[in-house]
């Protein structure tokens, strides 16, 4: 049953015929594909979710500073901040996201979802999701299952690597897989799961892979809460019965068009954007120097 996550209509088509969820359809695939029971794939879910709930939760208490020291504490400071922009709750989704990614960008323990760069953004949706809608675990995990579905299809059909597509590819993805597991959550039909992934996507577009020094710490952190927003902003808009207008195959198609046309600088190279920028470069310097350095005491 590979050929299912070959495209969204496939998924679609399949789950209408046998009259099964969509997450139920990646149970299938994954009980089929890997050989595992049900129960252990469940608590492999319920293990990356615990992995996660930590990262945000060792992001907003301990010491965030990279080695860089780009990245430092930045989750903490917006989560203590006394104005909410918007809400609380959005506050506490900023701050989880960048929580999350701080601590990846700080080599602490992280889920890639689907990469390690952009791991920030599920955690943030989906702890951000339960607290405001008392959704339990075993929800959120059929959630994350829907959300394996997204990622599996659009690595099929364009990237989720920044190497290969651009930050389209990594943070647009874990967006438009956290935008599809609110609208499941929220009760939404497959056809609104569906257009707010492509409308994630949509939003996502062309985005490039730039990150300073070639750490992935600047703009990686920012980009993930800024994804975890779209993400809520679409799964509002698709939940409302909004149509994305291009299907979301059509959607992604052109995300892999966008991603094979990037040039290189902007594919994870740290040559162009704003790793190429003058303090961009400044910092990369500064960053090689220091490793030099440390090396012969490493020895
Ligand atoms: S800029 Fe590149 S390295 Fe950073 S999150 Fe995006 S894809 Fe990953």
């Amino acid at each position: 049953m590979a050929y299912l996550f070959e495209s969204f209509a496939g998924w679609k088509a399949y789950s209408l015929e046998k009259k099964m969820a969509l997450p139920e359809v990646v149970m299938e695939y994954e009980q089929h594909q890997r050989n595992r029971t049900r129960e252990e794939i469940i608590e492999g879910l319920a293990k990356a979710l615990a992995v996660m709930k930590d990262a945000v939760r060792t992001g907003l208490e301990e010491d965030m500073t990279s080695r860089s020291g780009m990245i430092n504490n930045g989750a903490k400071k917006v989560y203590r901040y006394p104005t909410p922009v918007l809400s609380k709750e959005f506050q506490q989704l900023i701050s989880r996201a960048l929580a999350a990614k701080e601590v990846n960008s700080c080599m602490g323990r992280v889920v890639a979802a689907p990469t390690a760069g952009a791991s920030g953004i599920m955690p943030g949706i989906l702890f951000t999701l339960q607290d405001i809608h008392k959704i339990d675990d075993e929800k959120i995990i059929e959630a994350m299952l829907l959300a394996a579905g997204i990622g599996l299809i659009i690595e099929q059909k364009a990237s989720i690597a920044g190497a290969v597509g651009g930050c389209q590819a990594e943070t647009g993805t874990a967006a438009a897989m956290g935008a599809g597991a609110i609208v499941y959550c929220l009760g939404g039909n497959t056809d609104q799961i569906l257009n707010a992934v492509a409308i994630t996507i949509q939003c996502m577009l062309g985005l490039v892979c730039d990150p300073v020094a070639g750490l992935v710490e600047v703009p990686c952190v920012v980009r993930n809460a800024s994804a975890a927003a779209i993400a809520f902003s679409s799964a509002q808009i698709g939940l409302a019965d909004v149509s994305s207008v291009i299907p979301v195959d059509e959607v992604i198609e052109a995300m892999g068009e966008i991603g094979a046309s990037m040039e290189t600088r902007y594919k994870e190279t740290a040559l162009g954007g704003l790793a190429a920028t003058k303090t961009g470069q400044a910092i990369s310097k500064k960053v090689l120097i220091r490793d030099i350095e440390v090396l012969p005491d490493e020895q």
